[in-house]
């Protein structure tokens, strides 16, 4: 499979991970057909560079009558994985992948796989911190917006690449096998996509599916679906659960993290000392533990990295205090169980930003998770009035209705007093004042830094 030279290849979809194929490939030596469904122009130049490698230009169109005669297929995540022509191809016995599927064939350096519904992004970036702390090559790649391809070639062998993986993305792999693979959890989500429940199980079993032998598959001891998948593996399998001990994995005595593995333990550090905060992310940190550990990194290097990092932007991510009172962007919240995960990581009482456009959500579960140390709500955006009812049907009073976000901060900010926090969860997408939730928590920090 390593052997590109001369061969035809054709790539569908050029968004960021498609580029980042074509380059790989054209790096290769492979001869190039490149079709998306939009027109030169939508791309604003930046395909350009590839008229120089003398590529075969298909834009506009669909790719059915373009994979006649084709060594490969590479086609990205988001073209619908069961189009006709792709069961066309696939019968023709021309390989059909992913750019995921392509970076692994190219890497020399094993992967380290993680997925789950929650905390990919977390986990990813927290595993990863840990490989450069301990000076080893790695690169956190994958849905977590890198593409595999971009830094595949460069791997050497005793390196690590850490894949964060999506369902939609494992589904168009054919061998990936990562050395260490890990579901977080799994809770109801991507049903437009998936359909039921069990397909959607099924498919974040793939990171699994190909993994043998000494290979290791972690998973969730603490959540009901994962705990179920503990006999699918066809690999090692280790467990994490804050809760209770395992046999082999990661779990937490006497308010330490310990690790055991072939009936031996290792202590990592106090669980009060990891930076990140909130059970959840306790969970995230036990599996980038595990899977660090289980590639050599050592206990004092993972320790010193949990100790050390901060967190990913926009995730329960502190800005500032100021006159006492600490600001929180948690704007990647998108929906209530987010917010309910920030809400349970919070340790002072608080002050809460709630709302933003609307996706139907039902806020009574999250209501229901406040704690004593929710004293007031600030709403804003387009879901306001809905959140701001369903508070009151809670049979919460401290409700606020701001007008505009930065409204909603102001008053936020007057509410609080030294010691209290003020956080940023909304509970809701971004679309109605901003681009996505990355510009909302950057104008959030902004405004925040502008307080006097
Ligand atoms: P993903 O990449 O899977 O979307 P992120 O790391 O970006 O996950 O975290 C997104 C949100 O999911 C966080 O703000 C937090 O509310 C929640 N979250 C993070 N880790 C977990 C976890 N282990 N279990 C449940 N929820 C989590």
């Amino acid at each position: 499979m390593q052997e590109w030279k001369d061969k035809q290849v054709l790539l569908v979809g050029m968004a960021r991970s498609g580029v980042a194929a074509a380059r790989l490939l054209h790096t290769l030596g492979a001869k190039l057909t490149i079709n998306d469904a939009k027109e030169r122009d939508a791309f604003e130049g930046a395909l350009d560079f590839m008229d120089a490698w003398g590529v075969d230009w298909q834009l506009g169109q669909a790719p059915d009558r373009l994979i006649e005669g084709k060594d490969l297929i590479v086609f990205s995540s988001g073209v619908p994985f069961w189009s006709k022509w792709i069961q066309n191809a696939r019968a023709m016995g021309i390989p059909c992948i992913n750019e995921l599927q392509l970076g692994f064939w190219m890497s020399k350096a094993p992967f380290v796989a993680i997925t789950g519904t929650n905390g990919k992004t977390t986990t990813t970036t927290l595993t990863w911190q840990m490989f450069v702390n301990a000076h080893v090559q790695s690169f956190a790649v994958g849905n977590i917006g890198i593409p595999v391809c971009t830094h595949a070639l460069e791997m050497r062998p005793d390196g690590v690449m850490v894949a964060e993986v999506a369902p939609f993305q494992l589904v168009s792999t054919l061998d990936f096998r990562p050395r260490v693979s890990a579901i977080l959890n799994i809770t109801e989500d991507h049903l437009n996509w998936f359909h039921t429940m069990e397909n959607y199980i099924d498919k974040k079993c793939l990171v699994f599916a190909h993994q043998r032998g000494d290979d290791v598959c972690i998973l969730n001891a603490d959540n009901d679906i994962t705990a179920t998948l503990v006999n699918r593996p066809q690999c090692r399998v280790m467990l994490f659960s804050h809760q209770k001990e395992v046999a082999e994995g990661a779990f937490v005595r006497d308010g330490w993290m310990l690790l055991r593995i072939d009936g031996k333990e290792t202590k990592i550090c106090p669980v009060d000392s990891i930076l990140i905060p909130g059970p959840h992310n306790l969970e995230n940190a036990m599996v980038a533990s595990l899977s660090a550990f289980l590639m050599g990194v050592s206990p004092e290097v993972i320790a010193h990295t949990l100790q050390t990092f901060k967190g990913v932007e926009h995730r329960i991510e502190t800005v500032r205090t100021l006159h006492g009172v600490t600001y929180i962007n948690d704007s990647k919240a998108t929906n209530p169980d987010s917010t309910i995960k920030a809400i349970e990581a919070m340790k002072q009482p608080t002050v809460l930003i709630l709302g933003g456009s609307d996706k139907k959500s039902d806020y009574m579960p999250m209501f229901r998770a406040f704690t004593p140390l929710i004293r007031d709500v600030v709403v804003v955006g387009e879901t306001a009035e809905d959140i701001a009812a369903c508070a009151k049907r809670a049979g919460l009073h401290c409700v606020h209705r701001a007008y505009s976000f930065e409204e909603a901060l102001l008053m936020a900010r007057d509410l609080a007093t030294e010691g209290m926090n003020v956080l940023l969860s909304p509970a809701c997408a971004s679309y109605d004042f901003f681009d996505n939730f990355e510009q909302r928590g950057e104008v959030f920090k902004r405004l925040v830094w502008e307080l006097k």
